[in-house]
């Protein structure tokens, strides 16, 4: 595996939790480095072990991996990219690099997102990705105790998977680690009240997947996953280029113009962009305006997809709850929450109230770096425990 540097963040994080890394351009990676033979540290010593060690909590998204340090926050926040050249298997590039090749590479290099529809499809770049964040926060290995880790993983992940993953940040150099569901996380980071007996309504649009999830006491009462989130609006776009226009274009570029002008409830000012692709018929590059009500009648299955999930939660959660889920809003979390007017959208169908969360985009990993700093208060809201890593 080649060593990288860390390239500067992906993500339009609207917080300057990312300042830190941004300084830290000169890291050097020891990626090959042998995993720090397994310590046994009894659970005795972990509350003085905890006062030292940098607790690490991490969102295992399907777009992006982000990473929050106890004490220093978000420190890295990069699409969950690898690029690979298939032919030797070698990993050339991790996270933000790697999304640059999207579209870009040669025959022999493939750029995978191995979390893409919420499943691990490819463990073991999985676990390279995983390994690759880690180290690169837990550098200073002889200096710091191993960090306690807490991994977001998204719901649909098998137990063989869960045991992967836990396996992966273990052999990262973890002295303990232990998941969340994503949409757990992202209700805590969201600042919900999570441990109250009271229903909370959490929707996290993420690339993949889309989770909608009812939490009381703790737990996660009712929840529903689909695999349609912001890349499918991606495609969505891309087929509309096509269908209209006979125009091919990325899913890249398609992703900027969702960005950039992308809705789900009529704008007060609809706004115009340009399609840029090749021209199917002539062979030849184009550019055609496309305006705001454009690309959200392209997005619209998607959109109702994501709708549908949510009233179809509504519909089998208790009714107890959903009293209170009426009194406090519906919240939405995760890249796809940004989308403007898809608050509104809900709010028409739902008939609720409903609040994108403060910086959508790092709900979850906020939310695992709330639990690593209190465990005891958030113990039922982890995935349980099927084996315990340091009983080995
Ligand atoms: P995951 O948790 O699956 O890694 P994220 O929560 O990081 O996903 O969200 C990534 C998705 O959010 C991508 O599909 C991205 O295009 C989309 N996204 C990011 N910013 C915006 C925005 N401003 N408007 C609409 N979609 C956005
Ligand atoms: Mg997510």
């Amino acid at each position: 595996m080649r060593e990288g540097r860390s390239a500067g963040p992906a993500l339009p994080l609207r917080r300057p939790a990312t300042a830190s890394f941004q300084g830290r351009r000169d890291v050097i990676l020891r990626v090959n480095a042998a995993p720090r033979p397994e310590g046994v540290s009894p659970p005795l010593f972990d509350g003085l072990f905890g006062l030292f060690s940098r607790d690490i909590g991490i969102d295992l998204g399907t777009a992006n991996t982000l990473v929050h340090v106890r004490g220093r926050g978000i420190v890295i926040a990069e699409p969950s990219v690898v690029a690979k050249d298939h032919r030797t298997g070698q990993i050339l590039a991790i996270g933000a690099e790697a999304k640059r090749m999207v579209g870009r590479t040669p025959a022999s290099i493939v750029a995978i997102r191995p979390l893409k529809d919420g499943v691990i499809s490819d463990f073991d770049i999985t676990e390279q990705m995983l390994n690759y964040f880690i180290r690169k926060v837990h550098e200073r290995a002889l200096l710091f105790p191993r960090p306690r880790v807490i991994v977001g993983i998204p719901s649909g992940v098998t137990e063989v998977e869960k045991r992967a993953v836990q396996d992966a940040a273990i052999s990262a150099g973890a002295r303990w680690a232990r998941l969340v569901e994503e949409p757990m996380a992202a209700a805590i980071g969201a600042g919900l009240p999570v441990n109250e007996p009271t229903g909370s309504m959490i929707v996290d649009i993420g690339g993949g997947t889309t989770e909608v999830a009812v939490t009381s006491l703790g737990g996660i009462v009712i929840s529903r996953s689909i695999r349609i989130g912001g890349d499918e609006m991606d495609s969505d776009i891309v087929q509309y280029a096509r269908r209209e226009f006979n125009l091919l274009m990325g899913e890249r570029t398609a992703e900027d113009i969702k960005i950039a002008i992308g809705s789900a409830y009529p704008l007060d000012e609809e706004v115009s962009t340009y399609f840029r692709g090749r021209d199917l018929l002539t062979g030849l590059p184009r550019s055609i305006e496309v305006t705001s009500a454009q690309i959200r009648e392209a997005i619209e299955p998607s959109i109702e997809a994501i709708v549908d999930a949510i009233k179809a939660t509504i519909e089998e959660t208790p009714p107890e709850l959903i009293a209170d889920v009426m009194d406090q809003g519906i919240y939405l979390a995760g890249g796809g929450a940004l989308l403007r007017g898809l608050d509104t959208r809900v709010a028409e169908a739902t008939q609720m109230a409903v609040h994108v969360a403060e910086d959508p985009l790092t709900c979850v990993v906020r939310g695992c770096g709330m639990i690593v700093e209190d465990l005891p208060k958030y113990e039922r809201s982890l995935v349980m425990e099927t084996y315990s890593p340091n009983s080995r």
